[in-house]
C-alpha cells in the first residue's frame, strides 16, 4: 500500500504532466498560427476584438494594430524586433494590453495627424 506521500507525489506528477500537455498543445498551436503571416495577423486582430476601437469598423482588410503610445517606430528599430515577433509577443501576453489597440486605417491616419506623427517633406 502506497504511503500518503507517494499518493501526493503521484498526484502532483499527474498534474504536472497534464500541465505540460496543455503547454505543448498551446505551443504547437502558436507555431501553427505563426507559420502563416495572415493567420498570425488575424489571431492578433481577434484578440483585440476584430473592430476599430474608435468607430467600430470591422473589415479586417483595413484594420491595423496600433501602438497606443505611438512607440511602434521605436520598437521596430530595436534590433531584430520584427512584426512577426511583435505579434507573437502579443499572443503570448508579453505586450501590455493597454499599449496596443485595433484601429481602422482611417482612424489610424487621423490619429497620426492629430498626434503629429506624419513625416513631412522638408
Ligand atoms: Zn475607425
Amino acid at each position: 500500500m502506497p504511503t500518503v506521500f507517494e499518493v501526493l507525489r503521484a498526484q502532483s506528477k499527474a498534474e504536472k504532466d497534464a500541465e505540460r500537455i496543455v503547454l505543448k498543445k498551446e505551443e504547437t498551436e502558436l507555431l501553427w498560427i505563426a507559420s502563416d503571416p495572415k493567420r498570425l495577423r488575424n489571431a492578433v486582430l481577434a484578440l483585440l476584438g476584430n473592430r476599430c476601437v474608435q468607430c467600430g469598423f470591422s473589415n479586417p482588410k483595413a484594420l491595423q494594430i496600433d501602438h497606443v503610445f505611438s512607440d511602434g517606430a521605436y520598437q521596430r528599430k530595436a534590433v531584430g524586433y520584427t512584426t512577426k515577433k511583435f505579434y507573437i509577443d502579443i499572443l503570448l501576453g508579453n505586450v501590455p494590453r493597454n499599449s496596443i489597440q485595433c484601429l481602422c486605417a482611417n482612424c489610424n491616419w487621423m490619429k497620426r495627424e492629430t498626434h503629429n506623427e506624419l513625416k513631412r517633406f522638408k
